[in-house]
């Protein structure tokens, strides 16, 4: 590493599985290296769902904690076998980790150049949800021109890009929403049908004339579950990827059967970015998207770092639109 670096820096902390208020602003060691990792200097970091799972235990993670996958910034330091990046290159990642601190680190397989006319929260503000949206739609099921899809949460993060991504493929989008503003903004982002929480699936069959969609994009979960096998056509995917309402009770394959031989499949964005290739083309075709003005990353929130705990707050009280981001003052 190198001699410029300080040993300490500050950082969002957390000492055991918690709630919001559970975390503070403190020090921690700046983090040494293995060969393969990259250090970055925070610019600024994404929230995302996953940081409160993290947060509250729902996935295991070390003590004390510092949150945040989702970071851009300048390349502070390098690992011995690192070759594809240097000192000061600006880059991003979906896949870091203490983001919420003045250093984040990450492998340098998941790191990729940041397009320079991309500013620092913008850099930040598309990797997580982006990439996300980009392999739901093209890899987990590839949605193809004239099909209807069903997505959750047309206002949020991942939802407002989804169905951006949807509309210039072509597809049909319904989508749901729970509140007037969020409807608006889920409508200009081009959705066709903005729904309620309430009897979707019977909804999504008059809208098909009985025959239901083609896939289903659920991050809601445990609420909408339900719903979602019930809106699907026969032979249909049920793409289950997250659980922002909780996690879904187990489930008896035979319901698959008997809905019409359905697909189910539970993926995360690190089984669809597992090289550099694969990273690198979700990455730049979003970043090329956003440059052109064809994507636009509608960035609800901003908080400066130290207020993480209300981000959290806002974000699991189903209190904001399209992507939060945390700034820090350098
Ligand atoms: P959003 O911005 O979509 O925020 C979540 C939204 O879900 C809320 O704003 C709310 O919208 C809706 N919602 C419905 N019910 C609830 C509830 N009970 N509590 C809270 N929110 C609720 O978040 P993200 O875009 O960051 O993430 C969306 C989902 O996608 C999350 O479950 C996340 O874990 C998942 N995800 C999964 C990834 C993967 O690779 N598997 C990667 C990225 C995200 P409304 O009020 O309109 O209903």
């Amino acid at each position: 590493s190198s001699p410029q670096l300080p040993n300490i820096a500050e950082a969002i902390l957390i000492d055991a599985p918690g709630g919001a208020d559970d975390m503070y602003w403190g020090t921690r060691d700046v983090p040494t290296l293995s060969d393969t990792e990259v250090l970055i200097k925070t610019a600024a970091a994404g929230v995302n769902f996953i940081d409160t799972y993290q947060r509250s235990g729902v996935y295991k993670v070390d003590y004390p904690f510092t949150p945040g996958q989702e970071v851009s910034g300048h390349v502070a330091a390098v690992g011995a076998a690192v070759s594809e990046f240097s000192i000061g290159d600006y880059v991003a990642t979906a896949n870091g980790v203490n983001g919420y601190g003045q250093y984040a680190v990450a492998e340098a397989d998941k790191v990729f150049a940041a397009r320079s006319d991309l500013d620092p929260v913008t850099a930040a503000a598309f990797p997580l949800q982006g990439m996300t949206a980009h392999y739901l739609i093209n890899s987990t099921f590839k949605v193809e021109p004239g099909m209807t899809v069903l997505s959750y949460a047309g206002a949020g993060g991942v939802g407002l890009v989804l169905t951006q991504l949807l509309k210039a493929k072509g597809a049909t989008v319904i989508t749901t929403a729970s509140t007037p503003e969020k409807i608006e903004l889920a409508k200009s982002a081009g959705a066709d049908h903005v729904l309620g929480y309430d009897n979707v699936a019977q909804q999504v069959r008059e809208l098909t004339n009985g025959k239901g969609v083609d896939v289903v994009y659920d991050g809601v979960g445990k609420d909408t579950f339900e719903e979602s096998l019930n809106s699907l056509a026969v032979r249909g995917m049920l793409v289950l990827f997250g659980g922002a309402s909780g996690q879904v009770p187990p489930l008896d394959p035979q319901r698959l059967n008997a809905l019409g031989g359905l697909y189910l499949t539970r993926p995360m964005l690190a089984h669809y970015v597992r090289d550099r290739q694969e990273l690198t083309w979700r990455a730049n075709e979003l970043m090329e998207s956003i440059a052109s003005g064809e994507l636009k990353i509608h960035i609800g929130q901003r908080y400066n770092v130290q207020d993480a705990a209300q981000a959290h707050r806002d974000l699991e009280g189903r209190k904001t639109t399209g992507k939060l981001v945390l700034t820090f003052q350098s």
